[in-house]
């Protein structure tokens, strides 16, 4: 099925319920007005020459109209190619020309930035840009009055000869391991791994989705937007780009029954002086994930947010984005156990998805219990990096297995525990150390807001272990022989961070992940 076929399918069945909330601005669309626009911004795209196939970029940040384009974009067999709104011009340039994109949608301004600046110096090295158009502008208006004269019978037509193994949109790897990579996604896998992702948490049209994870990235645009239409629930945005106050205020407000965040989203809404205040008892369930869930977070998310039925989830931008999930309680599973399964695990495989952990060096699968490299395979894995057939081949095998880089051990149970990437594994005097389960006893500690560890050089044993805090609130200090003393007999001496650097802030990517990678330079120069 495409996604305007499912689209039009949940119009049918849901046409008076609300699709869509902006929150901050208090505008809404029920899924009738949703489509509403869609097809006046199809229309428009058509009108502008866009054919089936052409790359169209959009780089903005969270709006309605945002979510329209994206649906507009797939009506037409457009692929959208999603950017990072903080992207600046050697970024954005790269990505429009390495796409091809002929037409971009852009915001006017963000965060202080001057887009119709940065687009026009894009412009001289992205010789296929054609058409730009800005959101909040006059040219926003012009394509859809261009749309006005577009015979409808002509998006009709167009629609009919799409295939939902067509590619329909492009996302750009945050690129911490070099040039940032195209994963290109199929109608037929984000849309599937939206309505499985949807299934599992149970969505009904009565859901309203709290989507504070950015639209550009799968997580906002598959499990947000697609869920949300997949299942006939409503999608609400708080604000622009993060922002834990609007979060909290839009949760009150539009009594949302789902949240989403990556665990760093997750801190910052617990630890908000807004906390306390807000009525969040609407809330029932939701996703964590994109990054390591650490224990402490995941029960105060239970406890806190009311999210009995909040779900741990694993996947990544090529995998549309889920791969495993925790399930949620059933009368046969036991508090406990559900508690352990979403402390400790990613939980099971997805349906139609297959898994396998493989020894890096001889690629040999290994037993469930052993350590080695997550392998996913199935329908949701991307069709590519867009013209990259090498750097596709590096991870996609012959059959078709996506190599994640991330270190896993399967349970005999089923369920996947994430040790790590394999990259930011450290190696001290020889032993391997895993930041994550430093992190995770790290986070026990009451003077610990959050904290990242990773691996500085060392003379005499080659890397040593640093932890980069953020203080809880009413917290002053964090001393090394503090962290030294706390870790006294339950974590390894090899493993006791030798280093305690305290931030205010970590870097972080527009989707709220830390960029370890970063963290680890300015580790190392604060060092020097
Ligand atoms: P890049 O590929 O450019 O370095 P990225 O890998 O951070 O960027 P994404 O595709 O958004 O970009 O993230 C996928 C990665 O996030 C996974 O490979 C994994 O390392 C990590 N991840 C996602 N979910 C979890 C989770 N629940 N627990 C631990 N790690 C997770
Ligand atoms: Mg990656």
């Amino acid at each position: 099925e495409t996604i305007g076929a499912a689209l039009a399918d949940t119009v049918a069945r849901h046409g008076g319920h609300e699709a869509l909330v902006e929150a901050s601005k208090d505008r809404r669309w029920s899924y009738a007005e949703l489509d509403q626009a869609v097809t006046g911004v199809a229309r428009g795209l058509l009108a502008y020459g866009v054919l089936a196939g052409d790359r169209i970029g959009l780089w903005a940040p969270s709006s309605a109209e945002w979510v329209m384009v994206q649906l507009a974009a797939a009506r037409v067999g457009a692929i959208l190619v999603s950017l990072n709104p903080a992207y600046a011009v050697g970024e954005l340039a790269y990505a429009l020309g390495q796409s091809g994109a002929s037409v971009l949608i852009a915001a006017s301004e963000h965060r202080g930035t001057d887009c119709r600046a940065v687009v026009s110096k894009t412009r001289a090295n992205c010789p296929e840009l054609r058409t730009v158009v800005h959101l909040d502008d006059a040219s926003w208006h012009a394509l859809l009055a261009a749309g006005e004269q577009l015979p409808m019978s002509q998006l009709v037509a167009r629609e009919a000869t799409l295939s939902c193994d067509d590619p329909i949109n492009i996302q750009y790897t945050s690129g911490t391991t070099g040039f940032p990579k195209g994963a290109t996604l199929s109608h037929h896998s984000i849309l599937n791994n939206a309505r499985l992702t949807g299934a599992l948490l149970r969505y009904t049209e009565r859901d309203r989705i709290c989507v504070s994870v950015p639209l550009y990235h799968t997580f906002g645009m598959v499990v947000g937007v697609l869920a949300a239409v997949g299942h006939g629930a409503c999608v609400v945005i708080p604000a622009p780009t993060f922002d834990p106050a609007a979060t909290l205020y839009a949760i009150e407000r539009e009594q949302c029954t789902a949240l989403y965040g990556v665990p760093t989203m997750f801190i910052a809404e617990l630890n908000h002086p807004d906390f306390a205040t807000r009525d969040l008892s609407t809330l029932r369930t939701g996703i964590m994930g994109g990054s390591p869930c650490p224990a402490e977070v995941v029960k105060r998310v239970i406890a806190e947010l009311h999210m009995d039925e909040v779900a741990v989830a694993y996947g990544m931008t090529e995998t549309s984005p889920i791969a495993t999930q925790t399930l949620l309680p059933t009368a046969a599973d036991s508090e406990v156990e559900m508690l352990e399964r979403r402390t400790q695990t990613v939980g099971v495989v997805h349906p139609h998805l297959e898994l396998k952990v493989i020894d890096p060096a001889t690629r040999l699968t290994l037993p469930r219990g052993e350590r080695g490299e997550l392998c996913v395979r199935g329908y949701s894995v991307m069709l590519g990096y867009w013209e990259e057939p090498e750097r596709t081949a590096e991870v996609i095998d012959a059959a078709r297995w996506m190599h994640t880089g991330d270190l896993a051990v399967m349970r005999a149970d089923g369920y996947v525990q994430i040790v790590g990437r394999i990259k930011d594994m450290i190696i001290r005097g020889g032993e391997n150390i895993y930041p994550r389960e430093v992190e995770e006893f790290l986070h026990t500690h009451p003077k610990i807001a959050d904290v990242q560890v990773v691996g500085v050089p060392d003379e005499k044993y080659g890397e040593e272990i640093a932890a980069c805090v953020i203080l809880a609130p009413g917290a002053q200090t964090l001393t090394v022989e503090e962290v030294a003393t706390y870790c006294d007999g339950h974590l390894a001496r090899f493993k006791t961070p030798r280093l305690v650097r305290i931030i205010g802030a970590f870097p972080l990517t527009a989707s709220g992940k830390v960029r370890k990678g970063q963290l680890r330079e300015e580790t190392i120069k604060g060092l020097r």
